[in-house]
């Protein structure tokens, strides 16, 4: 089946008449239609928005159903919810709001609780060799770091900091190399051996499953999905990187951990700026360098760009920790604020990752392009919003059947349920199918124009 371009597919369903639709961990839902096409009809990366096609964003749709022709049903696991993607003439004017089914992500909630350490001892503290915001990645694959770096030896357990439960199918990956790590909740754990220890031997058989080849080595580690943990589990040794990892928050959108009151972490070490750190350039990039009585000469709009680096309490000194927060303030000679510049300006605080890749980019091109706008934005997944894809044209044998029979919708949505079921626990999968039969029986509509505006 041709189904390139997916990226860890963690979702099937096939309708009725054969149409087959996989959804992926990016949250796109793909269709694969018997005449080999493929085509993509919802999603293009990780997020919640409801919408056309690819304006729509799923974060972890990992289960499907159909429930009657142009009728899909999406459980879409990182956003806790309920959704259905219809082809516009099949959709309610007002659908009923979604229940939470699944464990979501609230920083606030998260909050509550101080933040462990991830190794012994839960209070620490341990030494923070780098924090989220870090500059990575070389030139062209610019990244932000998107969480903090705990570093301890080889071999140390790695411990569960909050109680969680594998919401994703794909929960382990990287297997065997530097860079593996495993997710439970909200909190990735990276550069770790998962569910084995030092010597490679799994050590959890009713959380993680081992595969292994047909001479008996350790191939692969899998997280079962529902699988619960309970603050202070182990679910890791660290691998030869001699550093734990930690991000908390969905994948490429990240929180600060520091932000999670760490126990005992205490940052009271000011940023320093290096010596001759601080440069200035025009609005194209050069370098202003010239110089008229020992001060730089500026005209029009100036880029400031500082090599500055940060310590923590308790750290190695050699240590160059990334910035939380960047701004600037222009002074008089005198020292006293210039007119319009009473308080200092914020360009950047590293609360949470940009949604936006390219913002790493923006921020640490090559000395250049300093200005930072974009980078937090992040709209919160709303409750109850449906999608609404244009699906024109393409299914000629549905638009005969104006009146899809309710029996069978009912049906092939509880076959949803049983998808969810999996995907989460019985009370979700119960609030679901309350949910899926609360749709009212499809009725025409005047116009596209007004499904469009309803759903938005
Ligand atoms: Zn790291």
């Amino acid at each position: 089946m041709p189904l390139e371009g997916l990226f860890r597919p963690i979702g099937i369903a096939v309708s009725r008449r054969g149409d087959v639709v996989v959804s992926d961990q990016r949250g796109r839902i793909v269709e694969a239609a018997a005449d080999q096409a493929t085509r993509t009809l919802a999603g293009s990366t990780p997020g919640f928005h409801d919408g056309a096609a690819s304006d729509a964003r799923f974060r972890s749709p990992a289960g499907l159903a159909f429930a009657g022709p142009g009728r899909l049903i999406v459980a879409d696991a990182g956003n806790a919810l309920v959704r259905l993607v219809a082809e516009a003439s099949r959709l309610e004017p007002w659908p009923p709001a979604s229940p939470r089914v699944a464990p979501r992500f609230d920083a606030d909630e998260f909050r509550l609780q101080p933040l462990l350490w991830p190794v012994e001892p839960f209070e620490g503290p341990h030494e923070i060799a780098g924090t989220l915001g870090e500059a990575r990645g070389g030139e062209g694959a610019e990244r932000f770091h998107a969480g903090i770096d705990v570093r301890v030896d080889e071999g140390t357990l790695v411990h569960a900091v909050r109680n969680g439960i594998v919401a994703s199918p794909i929960a382990t990956d990287e297997f065997g190399s530097l860079n593996e790590w495993l997710r439970i909740g909200p909190v990735t754990y990276v550069h770790v051996r998962a569910g084995r220890t030092r010597r490679n031997e799994a050590f959890d058989p009713a959380r993680f499953v081992p595969t292994y080849d047909p001479a008996g080595r350790l191939v692969l580690m899998r997280l079962k999905r529902g699988a619960r943990f309970t603050t202070g589990d182990v679910v890791a040794t660290v691998n030869a990187f001699n550093h734990v990892h930690l991000n908390v928050g969905w994948p490429g959108e990240e929180h600060n951990p520091l932000a999670f009151r760490l126990v005992q972490f205490e940052d009271t070490v000011p940023p320093t700026i290096a010596k001759g750190g601080v440069r200035l350039y025009d609005e194209d990039g050069r370098l202003l360098a010239r110089r008229d009585r020992g001060r730089i000469v500026v005209s029009g709009r100036v880029r400031v760009v500082v090599d500055a680096a940060d310590q923590v309490d308790g750290n190695r000194p050699q240590r160059r920790l990334g910035l939380y927060d960047l701004g600037y303030q222009v002074l008089s000679k005198g020292g006293s604020p210039a007119t319009g510049f009473d308080t200092v300006h914020h360009t950047l605080h590293f609360d949470r990752l940009a949604a936006d890749p390219a913002a790493a980019r923006l921020v640490y091109a090559a000395g250049r392009r300093r200005g930072v706008a974009r980078v937090l934005g992040h709209d919160p997944p709303g409750a109850g919003r449906l999608h609404v894809p244009d699906l024109g044209g393409r299914h000629p044998r549905q638009r005969r059947r104006s009146q899809p029979r309710r029996a069978g919708d009912r049906c092939l949505a509880l076959g949803a349920c049983r998808l969810m079921m999996e995907t989460w626990n019985a009370k979700a999968a119960k609030a679901a199918k309350e949910y899926i039969r609360s749709w009212r029986p499809l009725r025409p509509l005047r116009s596209i124009a007004d499904v469009r505006s309803s759903a938005t």
